[in-house]
């Protein structure tokens, strides 16, 4: 061959800003190709690091060898590692870092010093799993006949042409003997096979066929259907009122993508919370779909993902993380409740995948559909500058009224459920129907108050009052999970008498029971459902009917579809629009309207109850009238004026660590550098802080943030870039930048 050295671009999944060279030995050549990861060298520790493709320029020398090449079989595609590098680039986030999120987490190896400091250690690397097969043998004809038990055995062979030991021996017991006796005599093959863990495993298939659409299902529709035919990048919102029949429409335009060749991306706030959607799905197409949440295993994971990338799933249904699924020629990418907070990650690399949806559509030249009930005021605003094309549902299905609403003023009441809240209950309960009961916080009571000396309880690792769960007998920080049994005494002064402030859901259904001694009450909250499957069960019983009244947190008003609630109460509306964030006003709307839209989507007209201390707030007001228009033109108006997305872009800096003083010198020191860079750059960028985290201490770290608004995204960009290259952090404190942040806390 050549004497020149074959040179590779490595990214490797560290805090690191570049890409590393490597050279490929002549044993390796064939298989160090682009998308495949490489064991490499990394200073003296051995480091999974993934290969990008053949480094461009020469005279490098002093190059170290890669090890070893790990798949045979590439990861990625050519237009995946552009959108990997779209991620890293607008996140400001190492490429491999980005790589490894992409990837699924069983498929990484890592390796280790030991604890010798000579012994390397491999560790991680989820394998396929592989099963014995049986299928008929050559031989039909022995002059030794096989047992009775044998012969039943290689009936069921020969009817199902292949089939799993683990599935013989479910009908069979066992049966290894009769096994081996018949590939003895040539009756049946043993061949091992790989199988896929499935998580859809104990569902059952109603098959469901398409509906005829309404006039406006169908003119969304045909939009979507036209821009699938053109194989054009289009971006849509589709904004439909609660039950006005979104999900058919994202039903048959994916029917459509499918049958021009296409495959189908649908990603949802938090797939573990919507058993129902995935089951549609199912119902509608039967097989090829995959699922990618965070309630898999690593191996189940792995597993849908290998069946993606093979081409065996064509429907990929997922939560944030599956807007990385390995799906080749996408056609649609559907945003289910595209306002919610959950598309974006909190940690790590901070994407948002609502945004990538569009970035990945466009280089796919995919439909993208953004839908929701309440959307985003970013989308609300992009629809009207014509970025996305509105698809507007604004009726519910079959006429279907919006249900009627109250607003009950509680100022001076010192009671947690009004009388006309009371009433409603008592005469839905009467009627046989179901209720819904809403507030948005969990435990018996808000927190605890010292009698005598006045001090709530606190947590002594974080700026946050300990919350009291009365049948856990336990005061819990709702953050770091710190925990003192109780009512117990007061910390401070020795105080016996705590009483009890703000109400929860546990206190909220014990209220109901007193209220209704012999209705059947269910909660479901993060308490009531960290039990595997719990929060499906909880969903059933009020799908069967064999509940009456459902409390809850947010958690109940999110896509579920229960047509015999009619009756829906909202306790302490206002609950959200405390938050020191300027979407508090925006989340509010967004929560009570979904709320408000579980009454009433049956046959029986709903009826809802809010109450809150300040009912002529224009986010509760708007809900409670189905004025969103009005909403959206308040919220827009108090964006601009002060300067917040979408007429600005945000970056916000967290500067966190044990020592206060520390922190707090190097927020200063962070501030001063944009500050300095910013006029040397001469970029508009503002710099708001540093101050206080509106959480000062989280998990004992103090929190100190400062926030950076622009007008223009490149000023932005190129503060960000070289203050990156400039930024000195001490070792003790830890700094992220967060593009577009959503969490303000
Ligand atoms: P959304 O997603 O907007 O909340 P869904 O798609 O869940 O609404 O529709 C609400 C209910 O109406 C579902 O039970 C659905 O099966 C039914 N539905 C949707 N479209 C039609 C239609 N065109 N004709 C009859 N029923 C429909
Ligand atoms: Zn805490």
């Amino acid at each position: 061959m050549t004497d020149q050295p074959h040179i590779i671009e490595v990214a490797i999944p560290l805090y690191l800003d570049k890409t590393f060279h490597y050279r490929v030995p002549e044993r390796l050549l064939n298989e160090a190709v682009t998308g495949r990861r490489a064991l490499v060298p990394f200073g003296n520790r051995k480091l999974t690091g993934y290969i990008l493709g053949n480094a461009v320029g020469s005279g490098i020398v002093n190059l170290k060898d890669i090890i070893e090449v790990l798949d045979s079989e590439p990861l990625w595609t050519a237009v995946e590692l552009e959108f990997y590098r779209w991620v890293a680039s607008y996140y400001q986030h190492p490429l491999g870092e980005v790589v490894r999120t992409a990837l699924p987490a069983g498929i990484n190896i890592q390796t280790r010093k030991g604890t010798s400091g000579a012994q390397e250690t491999m560790t991680g690397g989820k394998s396929a799993r592989r099963e014995k097969f049986y299928l008929p043998g050559k031989s039909v004809d022995t002059p030794r006949q096989p047992s009775p038990k044998a012969l039943e055995i290689l009936e069921v062979i020969r009817e199902a042409g292949a089939i799993s030991a683990s599935e013989l021996r479910k009908r069979f017991g066992a049966c290894s003997p009769q096994l081996k006796r018949l590939a003895e005599l040539g009756l049946s093959a043993v061949e091992e096979r790989e199988v896929y863990r499935n998580p859809f495993k104990n569902s059952t298939v109603n098959r469901d066929e398409p509906r005829l659409l309404h006039t406006h299902q169908k003119a969304a529709l045909e939009t979507i259907t036209d821009s699938l035919d053109q194989q054009l990048f289009s971006p849509f919102l589709l904004y439909g009122v609660t039950g006005s029949g979104k999900t058919e429409v994202y039903l048959q335009a994916i029917s459509h993508a499918l049958k021009l060749g296409k495959s189908a991306l649908v990603l949802v706030p938090e797939i573990a919370l919507t058993p129902q959607l995935t089951g549609r799905f199912q119902d509608r197409f039967g097989g090829g779909i995959a699922i990618l949440h965070s309630g898999l295993s690593d191996g189940e994971r792995y597993d849908e993902w290998r069946r993606i990338r093979r081409g065996l799933a064509r429907i990929v249904i997922g939560a944030r993380s599956a807007i990385f699924a390995p799906l080749d020629k996408i056609g649609i990418i559907i945003v289910d409740e595209e306002h919610e907070a959950s598309f974006k990650q909190s940690d790590g690399l901070r994407y948002n995948a609502r945004d990538l949806a569009l970035v990945r559509g466009r280089m796919e030249q995919a439909a993208v559909v953004l839908g929701s009930a309440t959307p985003s005021v970013t989308s609300i605003h992009a629809a009207g500058e014509g970025r996305l094309t509105l698809l507007g549902l604004p009726e519910r299905v079959e006429g279907r009224p919006m249900p009627l609403v109250e607003l009950v003023a509680m100022k001076g009441s010192k009671e947690t459920i009004s009388a006309v809240l009371s009433a409603g209950l008592a005469e839905t309960y009467e009627q046989g129907r179901q209720a819904i009961v809403f507030l948005n916080r969990r435990g018996y009571a808000t927190f605890l108050v010292c009698a005598d000396c006045g001090k709530p309880l606190t947590c002594p690792n974080c700026s946050v009052t300990l919350t009291y769960h009365r049948q856990r007998g336990q005061s819990l920080c709702h953050y770091c999970d710190y925990a003192v049994p109780a009512p117990g005494t007061c910390p401070s002064c020795g105080g016996a008498t705590l009483s009890e402030l703000g109400a929860g859901t546990e206190k909220l259904e014990h209220d109901l029971k007193d209220l209704l001694p012999s209705a059947r009450i269910l909660r479901m909250d993060s308490d009531t459902t960290s039990g595997k499957g719990s929060h499906e069960r909880l969903l059933s019983r009020m799908n069967d009917g064999s509940a009456d009244v459902l409390v809850g947190t947010q958690m109940i008003a999110k896509g579920h579809d229960f047509p015999e609630v009619t009756l829906v109460g909202v306790i302490n509306a206002e609950a959200s629009l405390g938050m020191p964030d300027f979407r508090a006003a925006e989340r509010t709307f967004q929560l009570l309207s979904q709320v408000i839209g579980r009454a009433g989507r049956g046959e029986n007209p709903g009826r809802v109850v809010v109450q809150a201390l300040d009912i002529e707030h224009y986010a509760i007001r708007s809900a409670a009238e189905h004025d969103a228009a009005g909403f959206y033109q308040q919220e827009l108006e108090f964006r601009r004026e002060a300067g917040y997305p979408p007429f600005a872009f945000l970056a916000a800096f967290a500067i966190s660590g044990l020592s206060e003083q520390t922190v707090s010198e190097q927020a200063d020191a962070t501030a001063r550098l944009l500050g300095r860079l910013k006029s040397e750059l001469k970029v508009r960028v503002e710099i708001l802080g540093p101050a206080q985290s509106p959480i000062y201490r989280l998990r004992n770290r103090f929190r100190r943030q400062i926030l950076l608004k622009a007008v223009n995204r490149g000023d932005l960009h190129r503060l960000l870039t070289y203050w990156r290259q400039r930024a000195a952090v001490v070792s003790t404190v830890r700094i992220s930048v967060d593009i577009d942040p959503v969490d303000m806390m």
